[in-house]
């Protein structure tokens, strides 16, 4: 019975897409991939999405149409989230534009393999710059306004390779496993103050970023895989969703893997 009669006069989206209404969230590099699907799994759920982008402009103005059709207020910012100046200014935007910062999803990342012996001092910094200072300029940023607010939740994008290590990914697995002491460290500090910090722990999720590996490897990771196949980016977005919402007030300091099984 009661559904029928509670929806008659709700959208499918009204009734059930609630786990962020009203809440104003900031996602890093969103233009592609995981940070995508996270910003509409977001505008699903009824947050109003601010997120950026590094270079690609066309792709950005196109999630910003389709977020807006949510009905929820959207804009989208170029910054490069490695500029500790323009993380600063990204915030105070944001904070301009939407009026409070509710949740940060640092989720903006890059690759550059090779092996040690192999390696430049240039893809080691471009890396751990882009994947670790990136965080903590944007966390130290948002977490002043969510200190003041007494609220907040930031949820960094880590990796299994960051627990794990991987071949060829020294300077990836070093930005991501930082990622994880930053995340716990933040946690620790602000805990007090009603603001978390968790990460969350991709396995090997099918993306722009995955489609760049040598077929072999993929395939040697999907049999090393318990459930035998690769996570969709909205899968990660689920989870995302979760830390961000009020359905985990009580959790901090935390990697939650998202990876269908693998090193558990
Ligand atoms: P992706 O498809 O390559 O997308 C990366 C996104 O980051 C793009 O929107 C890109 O913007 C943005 N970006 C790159 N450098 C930036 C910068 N300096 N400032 C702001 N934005 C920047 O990557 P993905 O696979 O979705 O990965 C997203 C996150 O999940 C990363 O942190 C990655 O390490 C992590 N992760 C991914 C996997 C996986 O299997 N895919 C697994 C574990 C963890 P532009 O489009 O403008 O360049």
């Amino acid at each position: 019975m009661g559904l029928d009669i509670v929806v008659e006069n709700l959208s499918y989206f009204e009734y059930f897409m609630t786990l962020l209404k009203g809440k104003n969230a900031l996602i890093t590099g969103a233009s592609r991939g995981i940070g995508r699907a996270i910003a509409l799994r977001f505008a699903q759920e009824g947050a109003n999405v601010g997120f950026t982008y590094l270079s690609s402009a066309a792709q950005a103005e196109a999630l910003q149409t389709e977020l807006e059709s949510y009905g929820v207020k959207v804009k989208a910012y170029q910054s490069d989230a490695s500029d500790h100046a323009a993380a600063e200014e990204l915030i105070k935007n944001f904070t301009t534009d939407f009026g409070s910062i509710d949740a940060v999803v640092n989720n903006a990342g890059i690759t550059q393999d090779g092996l040690l012996i192999r390696m430049s001092e240039e893809q080691w910094d471009k890396v751990l710059n882009t994947n670790l200072k990136s965080v903590f300029n944007l966390t130290k940023a948002a977490t002043k306004i969510m200190m003041k607010q007494k609220s907040g939740s930031v949820i960094n994008m880590t990796s299994v390779v960051g627990v794990k290590g991987n071949a060829g990914q020294a300077n990836y697995a070093a930005s991501k496993a930082g990622i994880i002491g930053f995340s716990k460290s933040v946690a620790l500090e602000l805990g007090s103050r009603n603001v978390r910090c968790n990460a969350i722990a991709p396995g090997f999720i099918e993306t722009e970023m995955t489609e760049k590996l040598d077929p072999k490897t993929v395939e040697t990771w999907k049999e090393g895989i318990p459930m035998k196949r690769g996570g969709s980016a909205k899968e990660v977005a689920d989870c995302v969703v979760f830390l961000a919402s009020d359905m985990s007030t009580y959790m901090t300091g935390q990697v939650l893997h998202v990876n269908g099984g693998m090193y558990t």
